[in-house]
């Protein structure tokens, strides 16, 4: 079908090659709907760009004081969203062309691709169907277009059946085009003013040109635009300010606290991407390590957290990445095989790892400072990613029992001498305080292992670097000072005996310290093998003692000596009782059963003493 310039009026069926395609939009996912918004105002901005361009290559000549603009106005009593620009506009063949011949190869490809029912995680409402998404909210579309050339205004009706008349447009039309929407009973909600004012900001905030939202019958007009046409990540990294850095995410992300650094990302052809990564700040523990990495195409919001391009760790971060080279019109298995989205994908990673070096090598205390913050992310990224953690290895930290803090190479270093390739490691400080008493007594540094990763990231860091972590309770060879070993074959079989386990193991060491009579001490491997089971949901916790357990009976202690002479008396057990109880709280937390039984022991052990003092 072809449209006459002479003729008034025409009527006639918008032509789809593959199949109608209107049922499709109808049945297009029903979350994605606002999309049409984005499609209709970006739309509008090229139409801006357009005009701009040619009047920058001298095929047309503009007002020097031009103002280009995009409006949205709703108005709820006539039921329409009108989305107008000052743009190039449309000659009549050219809206018979770009608009009454969907067939073109995006929609095309969309029905190829909703066939296939590869529309299953959203990558089918990245798809820029363009203009007929307007129809997933309306059920007639109008087009008011002037072009920039001398040709006549044209108005064209479309309806949701893909029928349309056409005509020349007999008012006064300024330069641009207006899209009228006659909303449809599901479309309601978008033409209240909070709900499209939030769409707006979602998808058009840094649209290339200004955008006013203008409600029908309201008086007050917008001061400002919703958008911000020249977003910092545009700019040339050497000139912006932390202080636009920090203001840009403050205001992106809606955080009121600052960010801890930020990584401008800007690459060049052929990868040809922009944006700016942030480590945000985490408040506490519980706090969310959910980030967002918004992305955009050709500032167009595209999608948050869109897994096909940005490597899975790198999510826990905040961020805006704008790829105008990104096909997002193809399904999530082309993304995901995509070797240019690998690309994207290598280069973020080695900039993000860069940054870290450098923090760490030239701001060593601002990185010590940022550590607790990131260092779930750096762990979590070289758990996941070979690469990333082949780069920032060197500045993995770990934090001291007194606060400090040194890279894997340098504890190493320091402890050559004494215990080499191993690391020593306490999971709660506060538990196992008398052991970390003991080693910092001797001069060891142990450092704080705890969180959710670090069974994992241990055992990672083993398999790739000649190193051992060992658990402060996991033996006591380094604890031992020189002395004479006193063994007593009595005090064996007692501590057997109230230990509830008749093959415990029962050592007489000389410890360093000698005001500690007793040590539980368990194998690194048993007890690691336990906590795996407990993070798997296995909860053996309490139920059985776990093997591998070893009592250290210290001989430089008075008190072990003195229970040695008493022989296997009443009281001999009793004490022992205690005296395992003790070392038992001071490795672990006890259970139900075992803190009642200590607690009674305990009275009773009083009791008698005042007794026997009477
Ligand atoms: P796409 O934008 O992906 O090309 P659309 O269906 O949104 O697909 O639009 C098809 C074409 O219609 C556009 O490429 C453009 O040439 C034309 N068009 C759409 N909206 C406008 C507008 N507001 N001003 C001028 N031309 C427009």
């Amino acid at each position: 079908m072809t449209f006459e310039p002479n003729e008034t009026v025409k009527q006639g069926g918008i032509s789809v090659k593959t199949e109608n395609i209107f049922p499709v939009i109808k049945k297009w996912l029903y979350s994605e709907k606002e999309i049409f918004l984005r499609e209709l105002v970006s739309n509008a901005c090229d139409a801006v760009n357009k005009l701009k361009r040619l009047s920058s290559l001298g095929e047309t000549s503009l007002d020097e004081n031009e103002v280009f603009l995009v409006t949205v106005t709703l108005d709820e009593d006539e039921n329409t969203l009108t989305v107008s620009d000052n743009g190039i506009g449309m000659t009549a063949e050219e809206v018979e062309k770009y608009i009454g011949n969907i067939a073109l190869s995006g929609a095309a490809d969309f029905i190829e691709q909703y066939e296939k029912g590869d529309n299953a995680g959203g990558i089918i409402g990245h798809f820029g169907l363009g203009f007929y998404s307007a129809f997933m909210v309306a059920d007639t579309v109008e087009i008011i277009t002037k072009s920039y050339t001398d040709a006549p205004a044209v108005h064209w009706t479309l309806n949701d059946s893909g029928e349309y008349t056409a005509a020349v447009y007999a008012e006064e039309k300024s330069r641009g085009t207006d899209i009228i929407l006659h909303i449809n009973e599901e479309g309601k909600e978008y033409l209240k003013e909070a709900k499209c004012r939030a769409i707006l900001d979602k998808y058009c905030a840094f649209m290339p040109v200004d955008i006013f939202l203008s409600v029908a019958g309201k008086d007050e007009k917008d001061a400002s635009p919703i958008n911000d046409t020249h977003p910092l990540w545009l700019k040339r990294p050497s000139e912006c300010t932390n202080e636009e850095y920090k203001d840009f995410y403050q205001k992106v992300f809606r955080d009121y606290r600052e960010p801890l650094f930020q990584i401008h990302l800007d690459a060049d052809y052929p990868l040809n991407f922009k944006g700016i990564l942030y480590f945000p700040s985490i408040k506490n523990e519980y706090d969310t390590l959910e980030g967002q990495v918004k992305l955009y195409y050709n500032q167009v919001f595209v999608a948050d957290n869109l897994k096909e391009v940005i490597p899975e760790y790198l999510l826990m971060l905040r961020g805006v990445l704008d790829c105008p080279e990104l096909p997002l019109n193809v399904s999530r298995s082309y993304l995901q095989n995509s070797g240019y989205v690998a690309k994207i994908s290598q280069h973020i990673t080695k900039k993000v790892a860069d940054k870290v070096i450098s923090l760490f090598n030239n701001s060593r205390e601002d990185y010590e400072g940022f550590w607790k913050d990131i260092k779930i992310f750096l762990e979590y990224g070289a758990l996941r990613d070979k690469k990333f953690y082949e780069r920032v290895k060197k500045a993995l930290l770990l934090t001291l029992t007194d606060g400090k803090h040194l890279s894997i190479d340098e504890y190493l270093e320091k402890a050559k001498d004494t215990h080499e390739n191993t690391i020593y490691y306490t999971s709660d400080k506060i538990q196992q305080a008398q052991y970390v008493k003991l080693f910092e007594d001797k001069g060891i540094a142990v450092c704080e292992l705890a969180g959710p990763l670090e069974l994992e990231f241990i055992s990672f860091i083993e398999a790739e670097q000649k190193v051992k972590f060992l658990r402060i309770d996991a033996d006591t060879d380094i604890l031992k000072a020189d002395g004479e070993v006193y063994e007593n074959e009595t005090l064996v079989t007692l501590f057997q005996k109230v230990s509830g386990n008749d093959s415990l193991e029962v050592k007489f060491e000389s410890l360093a310290d000698e005001k500690v009579p007793a040590l539980l001490t368990i194998s690194e491997e048993e007890r690691r093998f336990a906590d795996m089971m407990k993070l798997y949901g296995n909860n053996l916790a309490g139920m059985t003692p776990p093997s591998g357990q070893k009592l250290i009976l210290n001989s430089q202690n008075a008190l072990v000596k003195a229970l040695g002479e008493k022989g296997d008396t009443p009281f001999a057990e009793s004490a022992a009782k205690q005296i395992f109880s003790l070392a038992t709280l001071a490795q672990r937390q006890l259970s139900a059963d075992e803190l009642r039984e200590f607690l009674s022991a305990s009275y009773q052990t009083l009791a008698k003493a005042l007794e026997s003092n009477a």
